[in-house]
């Protein structure tokens, strides 16, 4: 179906080999893909790092159970999930919601938010890759109960629940655990795809992302795994090299929605696909994570469809890595490997 679409004065494009832009239309944005790129030589480097085991519990953290923090409190012994507000907040729930506006140049308002903190487990060593599954569901029911009480409160819109992997990915502490920002207005990524969802469910009627996962499923080629509730998939506009997004099979508009059994198939499949990025270079994979769901703004948002998204920065191996930069930055993202190729790496390990 792209190879017809594909076609130039008369000759087919052959996309798993030649230049293209790929079209992504959650944020409608397009990326530059360079297959032929991948068959120049490398010469960086490609050593494994040695792994760091930690601890099982370490007096110095900040997270770990009975510890104290940087804002003087002190963690109760908890011996499950742990969830607190962050003492570094990027933003605080008491801040006015004042405008400020100066010959349509310069514009600024006030934005409140509660940003909060969710330990997954006591244990220090630990990663969402190796907990028990019984644990990992414990902490999707602790994303659904602040999913939920966060998403309640008049001053919050958005609801955003996100991990951050490894220091490439800038977590200063291994400790497994994520943040959650609740604020008042829609971010831009997710107000991206809140337009193009609502935009395709009022001129097709349907929803794309349910659209999207028929076609996969059909498809099959960028595929990494699926549960009886969950598709892992890279999908086909990707920017990052090992980008894998998680689709509900069924239609819901957030985590709330999840059935019981969802619930265990979200922390199966979580547990199934950073164990699978673990593998794929022998070392504990950094990325970054998080679900997008429906804004908290009090409408029903029936074009929005649960997923989540990993970002991972790791090209060809645990050191080599990609950078957003240059052409990036200034025009638009840029891969070498195709979302196809990658899809069949993540599949073999
Ligand atoms: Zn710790
Ligand atoms: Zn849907
Ligand atoms: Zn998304």
């Amino acid at each position: 179906m792209l190879h017809s679409a594909a076609r130039y004065y008369g000759i087919v494009l052959d996309w798993k080999k030649e230049p293209h832009r790929r079209f992504n239309p959650l944020t409608r944005e397009w990326l530059l893909v360079s297959p032929h790129r991948t068959a120049r030589p490398w010469q960086g480097q490609t050593e494994e790092i040695p792994v760091v085991r930690q601890p099982e519990y370490d007096p110095q953290c900040y997270l770990c159970p009975g510890n104290g923090r940087a804002g003087g409190k002190r963690n109760p012994v908890y011996t499950s999930t742990f969830v607190f507000d962050n003492d570094f907040a990027a933003m605080k729930p008491d801040t006015p919601l004042d405008r400020f506006e100066q010959d349509g140049l310069l514009l600024a308002a006030g934005e409140p938010g509660v940003c909060r903190v969710v330990c997954f487990s006591p244990r220090h060593d630990l990663t969402v890759a190796n907990m028990e599954l019984p644990d990992l569901r414990r902490v999707v029911d602790v994303w659904v109960e602040q999913f939920g009480e966060l998403g309640a409160m008049p001053l919050v819109n958005h609801v955003q629940i996100l991990e951050n992997r490894g220091p490439m990915m800038g977590a200063s502490n291994p400790h497994p655990h994520c943040q959650i920002w609740s604020n008042h207005s829609i971010p831009n990524e997710v107000g991206k795809e809140t337009a193009s969802q609502r935009d395709w469910l009022a001129q097709k009627g349907s929803c794309l992302l349910c659209d999207y996962a028929r076609l996969e499923q059909a498809n099959r080629e960028r595929i990494v795994d699926e549960n009886s509730d969950f598709l892992a998939l890279v999908p086909f506009w990707a920017i990052w090299p090992f980008e894998i997004m998680l689709l509900a099979k069924r239609h819901m508009t957030d985590i709330d929605g999840l059935t019981d059994r969802e619930r265990d198939s979200l922390a199966d499949i979580l547990k199934r696909t950073t164990a699978r990025y673990d593998r794929l270079f022998n070392v504990s994979f950094p990325y970054s994570f998080g679900f997008h769901q429906r804004p908290t703004d009090g409408e029903s948002h029936q074009e929005w469809h649960l997923h989540a998204h990993f970002f991972p920065p790791l090209l060809r191996s645990a050191t080599v890595r990609k950078f957003l930069v240059g052409y990036e930055m200034l025009c638009e993202p840029q891969r070498d490997i195709t979302a196809e190729s990658a899809a069949e790496r993540l599949r073999s390990v």
